[in-house]
């Protein structure tokens, strides 16, 4: 329901600043096999249907895995062979011989196919996920109603949707998507980070958003995370006065990050794909932060070879020339699984063998990434920096420091993703040149609350001061060792947290590329010493607003318009 008085404004988490206006579009929820369809008397006719329709579903992905990104061609193109597989219609063919109608001959085909995928196990059991799309694809167009998920967007519109899944939000493009409303997902869903990476405007968390008539235009603010139905010219004209202002106050600014009396801040680009890096280092940004490695390779069966890998990072350091690139090693296992080092499954994958533990049991795929990594660093003499996902323990940093540097590669890293790391950072930092905070998991698992799931968003706002804490803890090592840290996840794109973290001691920010010039400028704005006060009030408030709240009333009034 909306939630202010006028009854016409929604309230969501803003995860990706800016402003749009334009219709609605609601993504289609998968439909249900009808209820009271007719047996089938005629089983021929009928496999000749449905083949039919399999064959459209097909083609229809086909055509989308065309255009895709590169992220998202592999994930259509999958979806497209499980709707040709000639398996799939015999087994739907004996479903029509028994009688069943057809959207129920298919459901139960599909879910008879799944448990033998599922039984299994490894890739086959992921290729579920495939199979199921597939089904709903089929059943709704043998309703005769559109095929769920992402319609083809033909006017520039506002996405809206219960939450998106990777392969929906891989698909979308600036042109036609004007912003995402999510009634569900958290401010590290893929939506979030999906959205930032392709600097559209974003809201989540906006509960009842979907209760809008798809067609009306609606208005929203990415920034501060509201959606306005049916804006009026008044109010159109304010959004419309924000996005200048907002305009004015990202204007000019190119240079290296630091605040107004030049404390040094990089500002980096977090990438996960070569494509990404060419982007990026278009950008005026200094190098990369965060080079999600893993990203490569979501969908390959196999382990790409070392030459592969080699050729893929070589492109990526020559992208940015002398400067930075921190790459992170495969962060695989829970909300990133790769099917060529899978464990099997757990009953807590994000508390399971994920990140460095993966690579201390799979220490051949490990391997192979970094001859791959020290190969492309040899070709290109790039600044590179290798640094290990999830390290919880100083035995695994001295372990993978001991592999990284016995290749000749001049830098390694460790992220602080896990609070016993942050806690012990001092000796862990020891070991290595530097860290990284992934503060999306450092928050996950401070505050035992699952990323993924967004009504847990409440504990997973980046304001909340345990995290600031836990920060402060693992900010202080750094200090102590005299090693930088900088910050890579999420919380690093938002302007009044960046300076809280400035304040706290990073010496780096990594982000989406088009979050850089709003960060770039609220630094620009506030001393160091004021960004430790403001730091200082953050970490002293007992909730996230509070938290926010204090960092704003000391801010410059021209924060407000950068988020
Ligand atoms: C993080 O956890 O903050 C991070 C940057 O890594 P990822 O989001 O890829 O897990
Ligand atoms: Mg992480």
């Amino acid at each position: 329901m909306p939630t202010d008085g006028e009854s016409r404004t929604f309230h969501g988490i803003g995860v990706s600043a800016g402003t749009a206006v334009g219709p609605l579009v609601v993504v289609t929820p998968a439909p249900k096999p009808a209820a009271d369809e007719a047996p089938t008397t005629d089983a021929a006719a009928a496999s000749a249907v449905v083949r039919g329709v399999l064959n459209d579903v097909a083609s229809g992905l086909e055509g989308r895995a065309a255009t895709a990104s590169e992220h998202a061609r592999p994930i259509l193109e999958a979806g497209a062979m499980m709707a040709r597989d000639p398996g799939l219609a015999m087994g739907i063919d004996t479903q029509l011989q028994a009688g069943k109608g057809l959207t129920n001959a298919v459901s139960s085909a599909v879910e008879e196919y799944c448990a033998m995928f599922e039984s299994l196990g490894g890739y086959m059991a992921e290729r579920v996920t495939d199979l199921r799309d597939v089904r709903d694809r089929a059943v709704a167009r043998l309703l005769g109603q559109p095929e769920p998920g992402v319609p083809t967007l033909t006017v520039p519109s506002i996405l809206a949707a219960h939450d998106l899944a990777p392969a929906e939000t891989a698909t979308l493009s600036t042109e036609t998507c004007l912003g995402i409303v999510t009634a569900a997902g958290g401010p590290t869903s893929h939506t979030a980070i999906l959205a930032s990476q392709l600097g559209i405007p974003a809201v989540v968390q906006a509960v009842g958003i979907l209760s809008v008539p798809a067609g009306t235009i609606v208005a929203i603010d990415g920034g501060v995370g509201e959606i306005t139905v049916d804006p009026s010219e008044e109010e159109q004209e304010l959004l419309q006065e924000r996005k200048r202002r907002r305009a004015a106050a990202l204007a000019g600014g190119t240079g290296h990050g630091a605040t107004k009396d030049g404390y040094p801040v990089a500002l980096l680009a977090n990438i996960g794909t070569a494509a990404d890096a060419r982007k990026a280092a278009a950008q005026p940004v200094e190098g990369v932060g965060l080079f999600r490695t893993e990203f490569l390779f979501l969908d390959r069966d196999t382990m790409p070879t070392v030459e592969e890998q080699t050729q893929t990072y070589t492109e990526v350091f020559q992208a940015f020339g002398d400067r930075r690139v921190v790459v992170r090693t495969l962060d695989a296992g829970a909300d990133k699984p790769l099917k060529f080092a899978d464990l099997g499954p757990e009953e807590n994958p994000a508390l399971g063998r994920r990140g460095i533990r993966l690579g201390m049991i799979r220490t051949d795929v490990l391997d192979v990434q970094l001859q791959a990594l020290a190969a492309a660093y040899q070709a290109t003499g790039a600044d590179v920096r290798v640094m290990a996902p999830m390290i919880a323990t100083e035995g695994e940093a001295i372990w993978f420091a001991e592999r990284v540097r016995a290749l000749g590669l001049p830098k390694v890293g460790i992220m602080i993703e896990v609070p016993a790391a942050a806690i012990r950072s001092k000796g862990i930092l020891y070991h290595v040149d530097f860290a990284s905070l992934g503060t999306n998991d450092l928050q996950q698992y401070t505050m035992a609350a699952d990323r993924m799931q967004g009504e847990l968003a409440d504990l997973l706002n980046p304001w909340e001061p345990a995290l600031l804490d836990v920060v402060a803890l693992a900010c202080e090592g750094g200090a102590a060792m005299g090693k930088p840290i900088g910050v890579c996840g999420e919380s690093a794109g938002d302007p009044g947290m960046a300076l809280v973290l400035a304040g706290l001691g990073v010496s780096s920010l990594s982000m989406a590329p088009g979050k850089v010039a709003a960060v770039r400028t609220a630094l620009s704005l506030h001393t160091l010493a004021e960004c430790q006060q403001m730091a200082a009030a953050a970490r002293v408030a007992t909730t996230p607003k509070a938290a926010k709240a204090a960092v704003l009333a000391q801010a410059d009034e021209v924060l407000l318009d950068l988020m």
